[in-house]
């Protein structure tokens, strides 16, 4: 099948790795070529914040695949190897080896980069950021010096790190101008549930406030803060967000905008041309709207959907967004893409850390998360998905099973 044909991937994480898997698992026959920045072949990055950094496992847990699996597969990696220019109109990626590749289907996957800060002394020595697998090798050997940190920033990144570095014995403090950790996705109760967890465990939780410099001789030795503190620090890890690598696909004159546009097939402006992963914002036939978002799963699926239509299978991404997270002892699942709500019901105690919580905007569940409660998630997708009409005092019950959670009057429980 396709003998003659050459396919490239860049971007060797995630989506790529696992496109390249769909690609030959369907019969594709030609030339693949995988290209990747890093030295290492495909990781999951996962880990990177949690049992990895925390040297708890190893190397060998963090691969997407076993080592011969390329050459087994004949999928060339290139790696190390930035792919610099896209021209559409030849079908050709230039490499910064100087190496021309042309193409007959290309998929970018070049995910996202972290948010970098500009305070006055963000430049210093000790102002770490983590995405790669390098970064956490530098962060582990931070941890394992000991010592104060500040993370800057109560997003995923930023609180995973803290809940890391408090379980290794640092002394941590986490800055943020919101008023809750997490609170763009989940808003002020439950944000609380996670502020609540992370001062439970002696993490100083400066909310409400931001960072106005960085000082230090040649490396950070203090942040100061909006509010007038100065926290003595030995490093500093900035989680501040990360935006898509969109460059490639913008310099090419693809549609861009909070991410590479592309269609339910993943297929982008350009005919020939697929984004997946982080960098993609697909338009998700369940919301009507281009969606992206910065999740494992998102990755994981949208890599073979992408490479289902490299080939002209019928494919179309459609998944509820679902992503997961571990602080501490407390394990996490959300589903749902939320960004508006009118409440929030809670299905079990969140001061006992094991509770599912229900976005609800008017009777229709839009997002659900559920802490140290497992074996949920399909059935909340269920509801998110189905659009199903449910009843508050029913969502609450801890008696009434989730199948059985819809407004009685509205027809029989599903
Ligand atoms: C520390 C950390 C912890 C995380 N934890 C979780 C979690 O608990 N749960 C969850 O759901 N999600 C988590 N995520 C998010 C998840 O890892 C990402 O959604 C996923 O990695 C996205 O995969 P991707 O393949 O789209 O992009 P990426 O993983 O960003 O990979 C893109 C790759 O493309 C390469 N690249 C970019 N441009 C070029 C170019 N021009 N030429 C060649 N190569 C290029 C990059 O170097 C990179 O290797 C975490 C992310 C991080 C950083």
């Amino acid at each position: 099948m396709n003998s003659d044909q050459t396919f490239v991937i860049v971007g060797a994480s995630l989506a790529g790795a696992k496109a390249a898997e769909t690609l030959r698992a369907e019969g594709f026959a030609g030339r693949l070529v995988l290209v990747g920045a890093e030295e290492q072949r495909p990781y999951e990055r996962p880990p990177l914040s949690k049992e990895y950094l925390r040297g708890e496992a190893g190397l060998d847990s963090v691969y997407v695949h076993p080592e011969g699996f390329y050459a087994e597969q004949e999928i060339e990696l290139r790696l190390g190897t930035t792919a610099e220019r896209l021209d559409t109109s030849n079908r050709e990626l230039t490499l910064d080896d100087g190496a021309r590749l042309r193409y007959d289907r290309l998929l970018l996957a070049t995910g996202a980069e972290p948010r970098r800060l500009s305070v006055p002394g963000a430049e210093l020595d000790g102002v770490l950021y983590l995405r790669s697998l390098r970064d956490s090798d530098v962060l582990r050997e931070r941890l394992d010096a000991g010592g104060a940190v500040v993370v800057v920033g109560a997003g995923w990144i930023g609180s995973e790190v803290a809940a890391s570095a408090r379980q290794r014995g640092l002394d941590v403090t986490v800055v943020d101008p919101a008023a809750v950790p997490l609170e763009r996705v989940l808003g002020l109760e439950v944000g609380a549930v996670y502020r609540d967890i992370h001062a439970g465990h002696g993490v100083r939780m400066l909310l409400g406030t931001g960072v106005e410099a960085f000082e230090g001789d040649a490396a950070v030795e203090r942040v100061r803060t909006g509010d007038g503190r100065v926290l003595e620090c030995d490093f500093v890890v900035a989680g501040v967000g990360a935006r898509p690598r969109t460059g490639l696909a913008a310099q090419a004159g693809l549609a861009v905008d909070d991410g590479v546009l592309v269609d339910e097939h993943l297929q982008t402006s350009m005919p020939g041309v697929f984004a997946a992963g982080d960098v993609a914002l697909a338009r998700h036939p369940l919301y009507g709207q281009p969606v992206r978002v910065e999740h494992w799963d998102n990755a994981l699926h949208q890599g073979p959907v992408a490479a289902r239509s490299m080939l002209g299978l019928p494919a179309v991404y459609d998944r509820v967004p679902y992503f997961f997270s571990d602080q501490y002892d407390v394990g996490m699942e959300y589903a749902g893409f939320a960004r508006e709500w009118d409440r929030v019901v809670f299905r079990g105690d969140p001061a006992g850390r094991e509770f599912i919580a229900f976005w609800l905007a008017g009777d229709r569940i839009v997002a659900g998360m559920n802490v140290n409660v497992w074996d949920v998630s399909d059935a909340i997708q269920r509801l998110i998905r189905e659009r199903v009409a449910v009843d508050d005092r029913r969502l609450a019950d801890l008696d009434v099973p989730l199948h059985d959670v819809a407004l009685v009057e509205r027809g029989s429980p599903a």
